[in-house]
């Protein structure tokens, strides 16, 4: 199994993949562009194995050794000795394709690299990459540290021993992972579209309320999270890039409209949870 795993960005998704990996006592390399933001992932991971030791299921000890385990860079050539380096940045098919090109010249030539992109291609962000078969995708949910469910995507090139490494690294660190084909969104960012983008159209209409959508699909239809709520806890930035990148790449779908509201959402930086206002107010919660 990898021993050292590197991650490139610390944000919502880099920082609890983090600790999922560095829980199952595999050594983490955690990276961001942004100083700030990298000490606010690392933060965010305390604050979250604090709650497990507060809710009894971690110990004091673990606590330490699970944060000691995970090493802060500043650079991205410090992930050089990574058996597997997950990129986890922003989701822009210009940024990871540069990404994956330095990436590939600050790694060594087995070291696996793998995007955790929810709507991109897989084979497009490995097409700077001279030695395409060590390209995978690695696609975990938010919260990732305790979303069972990963898709371990195959990109054009992609090796069977990159993808039977992932798949074994995924169950290795408690996940249930699925394999997938190159499509954009895989499976599951297809199928949630229009439950987002339902709600989008609801609210736009006038027919119901955010609070009345929510509570009708935790109540009606059993989701753990209304369609909203789930929109502030990925990030509304995030969810609106998906759903633009799946539109452009399924020619204009219909289904994948991106709707206004959640536009002029991200243009008054009102992101969800992580900047404490989306479509609920979190200013006393965090
Ligand atoms: P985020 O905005 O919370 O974090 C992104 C981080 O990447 C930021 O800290 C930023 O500083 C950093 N970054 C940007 N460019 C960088 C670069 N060139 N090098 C290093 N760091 C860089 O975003 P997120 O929600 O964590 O999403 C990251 C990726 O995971 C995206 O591809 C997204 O589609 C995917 N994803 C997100 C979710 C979700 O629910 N948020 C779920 C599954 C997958």
């Amino acid at each position: 199994m990898f021993k050292n795993v590197g991650i490139v960005g610390a944000g919502t998704m880099g920082s609890g993949i983090a600790q999922a990996v560095a829980l199952s006592k595999i050594n983490v390399a955690l990276y961001d562009i942004n100083d700030t933001l990298l000490r606010q992932g690392i933060e965010r991971v305390r604050t979250e194995l604090r709650k497990g030791i507060q809710k009894g299921k971690l110990s004091q000890d673990r606590f330490t050794e699970t944060v000691e385990r995970i090493r802060l860079k500043s650079n991205l050539s410090e992930l050089a000795g990574c058996d597997l380096i997950i990129e986890a940045v922003i989701e822009d098919l210009r940024v990871k394709k540069d990404l994956f090109k330095h990436l590939e010249q600050n790694s060594n030539p087995t070291t696996i690299l793998a995007t955790n992109t929810s709507s991109l291609s897989v084979t497009a962000i490995a097409a700077g990459v001279s030695k395409q078969d060590r390209v995978v995708g690695i696609h975990f949910f938010n919260p990732a540290h305790s979303m069972k469910l990963v898709e371990v995507a195959r990109g054009e090139q992609t090796s069977d021993g990159a993808m039977n490494s992932c798949m074994e690294f995924a169950k290795f660190i408690g996940k249930n992972p699925v394999p997938v084909k190159d499509t954009p969104g895989f499976i599951v960012n297809r199928v949630a579209r229009p439950f987002y983008g339902e709600a989008l159209r609801l609210l736009g209409e006038n027919v119901a309320t955010v609070e009345q959508i929510d509570r009708i699909a935790r109540m009606i239809g059993g989701f753990p999270l209304g369609p909203f709520e789930l929109m502030d806890l990925i990030g509304i930035d995030v969810n609106l890039s998906v759903t633009q990148s799946m539109y452009e790449q399924y020619s204009g779908e219909p289904r994948y409209r991106p709707h206004p509201i959640q536009k002029r959402m991200v243009e008054s930086g009102l992101l969800g949870k992580k900047t404490r206002r989306g479509f609920y107010s979190y200013e006393d919660k965090i």
